[in-house]
Protein backbone atom coordinates (compact mmCIF):
# COMPACT_ATOMS: atom_id res chain seq x y z
CA UNK A 1 0.00 0.00 0.00
CA UNK A 2 1.23 3.68 -0.67
CA UNK A 3 0.22 6.19 1.72
CA UNK A 4 0.14 9.85 0.78
CA UNK A 5 -0.08 12.05 4.04
CA UNK A 6 -1.20 15.42 2.51
CA UNK A 7 -0.81 18.23 4.66
CA UNK A 8 -1.96 22.25 3.76
CA UNK A 9 0.34 24.19 5.11
CA UNK A 10 3.04 21.91 6.67
CA UNK A 11 6.03 24.36 7.09
CA UNK A 12 9.23 23.13 6.64
CA UNK A 13 10.69 25.70 9.41
CA UNK A 14 8.21 24.55 11.98
CA UNK A 15 8.75 21.11 11.31
CA UNK A 16 12.49 21.70 12.05
CA UNK A 17 11.98 23.79 15.06
CA UNK A 18 9.87 21.22 16.59
CA UNK A 19 11.94 18.66 15.56
CA UNK A 20 9.07 16.12 14.15
CA UNK A 21 10.78 13.21 13.34
CA UNK A 22 8.05 11.08 11.99
CA UNK A 23 7.03 13.94 9.92
CA UNK A 24 10.61 13.85 8.71
CA UNK A 25 10.88 10.63 8.17
CA UNK A 26 14.06 8.85 6.28
CA UNK A 27 14.43 12.05 3.51
CA UNK A 28 13.16 15.02 3.46
CA UNK A 29 12.75 18.72 2.04
CA UNK A 30 11.19 21.61 0.37
CA UNK A 31 9.09 21.34 -2.96
CA UNK A 32 10.18 23.80 -5.46
CA UNK A 33 6.52 25.70 -6.14
CA UNK A 34 8.39 28.69 -8.02
CA UNK A 35 6.82 27.88 -11.59
CA UNK A 36 3.31 29.15 -9.85
CA UNK A 37 2.29 32.83 -9.77
CA UNK A 38 1.21 32.19 -6.23
CA UNK A 39 1.11 29.61 -3.59
CA UNK A 40 -2.82 28.92 -3.91
CA UNK A 41 -4.10 25.56 -2.37
CA UNK A 42 -6.40 24.45 -5.03
CA UNK A 43 -4.06 25.05 -7.81
CA UNK A 44 -1.29 23.06 -6.15
CA UNK A 45 -3.42 19.95 -5.27
CA UNK A 46 -4.75 20.12 -8.92
CA UNK A 47 -1.16 20.16 -9.98
CA UNK A 48 -0.27 17.46 -7.93
CA UNK A 49 -3.30 15.21 -8.68
CA UNK A 50 -2.71 15.75 -12.61
CA UNK A 51 0.63 15.65 -12.51
CA UNK A 52 -0.18 19.19 -14.19
CA UNK A 53 0.54 22.95 -13.88
CA UNK A 54 -3.29 23.81 -13.46
CA UNK A 55 -2.64 27.24 -12.26
CA UNK A 56 -4.42 28.56 -15.41
CA UNK A 57 -7.32 26.17 -15.47
CA UNK A 58 -7.99 26.40 -11.90
CA UNK A 59 -7.83 30.77 -12.18
CA UNK A 60 -10.18 30.79 -15.29
CA UNK A 61 -12.81 29.52 -12.67
CA UNK A 62 -12.67 32.37 -10.86
CA UNK A 63 -11.80 32.99 -6.83
CA UNK A 64 -14.35 31.67 -5.48
CA UNK A 65 -15.54 29.55 -7.98
CA UNK A 66 -12.72 27.42 -8.25
CA UNK A 67 -13.15 25.86 -4.94
CA UNK A 68 -15.46 23.92 -6.24
CA UNK A 69 -13.21 22.17 -8.68
CA UNK A 70 -13.36 18.84 -9.43
CA UNK A 71 -11.20 16.50 -11.57
CA UNK A 72 -12.15 13.27 -13.12
CA UNK A 73 -10.22 10.61 -11.62
CA UNK A 74 -8.76 9.73 -15.00
CA UNK A 75 -7.39 12.89 -15.45
CA UNK A 76 -5.52 12.03 -12.36
CA UNK A 77 -2.72 9.51 -10.83
CA UNK A 78 -5.34 8.18 -8.58
CA UNK A 79 -6.54 6.16 -11.73
CA UNK A 80 -3.78 3.99 -12.18
CA UNK A 81 -4.46 2.15 -8.76
CA UNK A 82 -7.32 -0.08 -8.32
CA UNK A 83 -8.73 0.47 -5.60
CA UNK A 84 -7.44 4.15 -4.85
CA UNK A 85 -9.12 6.28 -1.70
CA UNK A 86 -8.94 10.07 -1.56
CA UNK A 87 -9.94 11.79 1.52
CA UNK A 88 -11.25 15.53 1.15
CA UNK A 89 -8.56 16.59 -1.11
CA UNK A 90 -8.89 19.84 -2.81
CA UNK A 91 -10.05 19.31 -6.82
CA UNK A 92 -11.58 16.51 -5.83
CA UNK A 93 -13.16 14.94 -2.59
CA UNK A 94 -12.76 18.54 -0.82
CA UNK A 95 -15.83 19.17 1.63
CA UNK A 96 -17.08 22.05 0.60
CA UNK A 97 -19.28 23.01 3.21
CA UNK A 98 -16.79 22.90 6.04
CA UNK A 99 -14.50 25.11 3.64
CA UNK A 100 -17.51 27.39 3.60
CA UNK A 101 -17.76 27.20 7.15
CA UNK A 102 -14.53 28.39 8.05
CA UNK A 103 -14.14 30.97 5.34
CA UNK A 104 -17.29 32.89 6.90
CA UNK A 105 -16.36 32.59 10.51
CA UNK A 106 -12.89 34.34 8.81
CA UNK A 107 -14.53 36.78 7.39
CA UNK A 108 -16.63 37.46 10.59
CA UNK A 109 -13.79 37.86 12.64
CA UNK A 110 -12.19 40.15 10.32
CA UNK A 111 -15.32 42.22 10.00
CA UNK A 112 -15.93 42.97 14.11
CA UNK A 113 -14.31 45.54 15.50
CA UNK A 114 -15.19 43.88 18.89
CA UNK A 115 -12.48 42.23 20.93
CA UNK A 116 -14.66 40.28 22.69
CA UNK A 117 -16.36 39.04 19.94
CA UNK A 118 -13.40 38.57 17.71
CA UNK A 119 -12.68 35.57 20.87
CA UNK A 120 -15.74 34.07 20.55
CA UNK A 121 -15.31 34.10 16.66
CA UNK A 122 -11.89 32.05 17.05
CA UNK A 123 -13.01 29.61 19.56
CA UNK A 124 -15.93 28.81 17.28
CA UNK A 125 -13.44 28.66 14.25
CA UNK A 126 -10.50 26.48 15.54
CA UNK A 127 -13.29 23.96 17.48
CA UNK A 128 -14.42 23.79 13.66
CA UNK A 129 -11.39 22.80 12.29
CA UNK A 130 -10.07 20.54 15.42
CA UNK A 131 -13.57 18.62 14.26
CA UNK A 132 -13.56 18.03 10.78
CA UNK A 133 -9.75 16.91 11.26
CA UNK A 134 -11.19 14.62 13.57
CA UNK A 135 -13.59 13.64 11.34
CA UNK A 136 -11.28 12.89 8.47
CA UNK A 137 -8.54 11.23 10.72
CA UNK A 138 -11.04 8.45 11.84
CA UNK A 139 -12.15 8.05 7.76
CA UNK A 140 -7.95 7.69 7.10
CA UNK A 141 -7.14 5.16 9.37
CA UNK A 142 -10.52 3.13 8.60
CA UNK A 143 -9.12 3.21 5.01
CA UNK A 144 -5.57 2.91 6.31
CA UNK A 145 -7.19 -1.19 7.61
CA UNK A 146 -8.97 -1.98 4.31
CA UNK A 147 -7.36 -3.40 1.56
CA UNK A 148 -6.30 -0.32 -0.78
CA UNK A 149 -3.52 -0.14 -2.84
CA UNK A 150 -3.49 4.00 -2.24
CA UNK A 151 -4.98 5.72 0.17
CA UNK A 152 -4.56 9.25 0.27
CA UNK A 153 -5.27 12.12 3.36
CA UNK A 154 -5.80 15.52 3.27
CA UNK A 155 -5.34 17.14 6.18
CA UNK A 156 -6.22 21.00 6.75
CA UNK A 157 -5.76 22.11 10.33
CA UNK A 158 -2.39 23.66 10.39
CA UNK A 159 -3.48 25.55 7.45
CA UNK A 160 -6.81 27.02 8.83
CA UNK A 161 -5.83 27.15 12.59
CA UNK A 162 -2.28 28.76 10.97
CA UNK A 163 -4.18 31.58 9.44
CA UNK A 164 -5.80 33.23 12.80
CA UNK A 165 -3.36 31.57 15.27
CA UNK A 166 0.21 31.33 13.80
CA UNK A 167 1.61 33.60 16.34
CA UNK A 168 0.41 31.14 19.02
CA UNK A 169 3.58 29.32 19.70
CA UNK A 170 1.83 26.48 22.06
CA UNK A 171 -1.31 25.85 19.91
CA UNK A 172 1.03 25.49 16.51
CA UNK A 173 3.32 22.62 18.44
CA UNK A 174 -0.11 21.17 19.97
CA UNK A 175 -0.47 20.87 15.98
CA UNK A 176 2.79 19.82 15.04
CA UNK A 177 2.84 17.17 17.49
CA UNK A 178 -0.55 15.64 16.54
CA UNK A 179 0.65 15.44 12.72
CA UNK A 180 4.28 13.76 14.28
CA UNK A 181 2.21 11.27 16.01
CA UNK A 182 -0.19 10.58 13.11
CA UNK A 183 2.59 10.00 10.83
CA UNK A 184 4.20 7.36 13.05
CA UNK A 185 1.12 5.40 13.40
CA UNK A 186 0.52 5.49 9.35
CA UNK A 187 3.97 4.34 8.93
CA UNK A 188 3.43 0.79 10.51
CA UNK A 189 0.18 0.30 8.15
CA UNK A 190 1.79 1.09 4.88
CA UNK A 191 5.02 0.03 2.48
CA UNK A 192 5.44 3.20 1.07
CA UNK A 193 5.01 6.83 2.83
CA UNK A 194 4.56 10.25 1.29
CA UNK A 195 4.41 13.47 3.88
CA UNK A 196 3.46 16.36 1.30
CA UNK A 197 2.32 20.00 1.70
CA UNK A 198 1.39 22.47 -0.94
CA UNK A 199 3.19 25.69 0.31
CA UNK A 200 4.22 26.00 3.68
CA UNK A 201 3.31 29.72 6.34
CA UNK A 202 5.05 32.40 7.46
CA UNK A 203 3.75 34.42 10.57
CA UNK A 204 2.33 37.85 10.20
CA UNK A 205 1.78 39.21 13.79
CA UNK A 206 -1.02 36.39 15.31
CA UNK A 207 -1.42 35.74 12.10
CA UNK A 208 -0.25 33.18 9.13
CA UNK A 209 0.29 33.63 5.57
CA UNK A 210 1.67 30.61 3.06
CA UNK A 211 4.94 30.82 2.14
CA UNK A 212 5.93 29.97 -1.16
CA UNK A 213 7.81 26.54 -0.83
CA UNK A 214 6.10 22.85 0.55
CA UNK A 215 7.35 20.55 2.74
CA UNK A 216 8.13 16.65 1.32
CA UNK A 217 9.31 13.69 3.49
CA UNK A 218 9.60 9.79 2.08
CA UNK A 219 10.70 6.53 3.69
CA UNK A 220 12.12 5.68 0.14
CA UNK A 221 14.70 7.55 -1.62
CA UNK A 222 13.97 9.61 -4.94
CA UNK A 223 16.21 10.84 -7.22
CA UNK A 224 15.83 15.06 -6.60
CA UNK A 225 16.36 16.77 -3.65
CA UNK A 226 14.25 19.57 -4.50
CA UNK A 227 11.00 17.89 -6.14
CA UNK A 228 8.29 19.88 -7.97
CA UNK A 229 4.86 19.25 -7.10
CA UNK A 230 3.99 17.75 -10.10
CA UNK A 231 7.19 15.53 -9.50
CA UNK A 232 5.26 13.38 -7.41
CA UNK A 233 2.58 11.52 -9.53
CA UNK A 234 5.11 9.42 -11.82
CA UNK A 235 7.36 9.01 -8.41
CA UNK A 236 4.32 7.45 -6.99
CA UNK A 237 3.29 5.39 -10.05
CA UNK A 238 6.77 4.13 -11.04
ZN1 LIG B 1 -4.38 28.71 3.55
Amino acid sequence: MIVVFAIDALEYNLVEEFDCKNLKQDYYGKTDISEFSQPRTMVLWSSFSTGKNKEKDVLEDGNKEMWSKKWDLKETFFSHFKSPVVLDLPGFSYDLEAHERSRKLLKAFFTTEDEQEKEKIREEYNKDAFEHHKKIKEEFFKALNEDHDFVLGYFSVADVIGHLNFGNKTMMRMIYRELDEMAAQIKEKCNKLIILSDHGMYGVGMFGDHSNYGFWSTNFKIPMKTPKITDFSSLITK
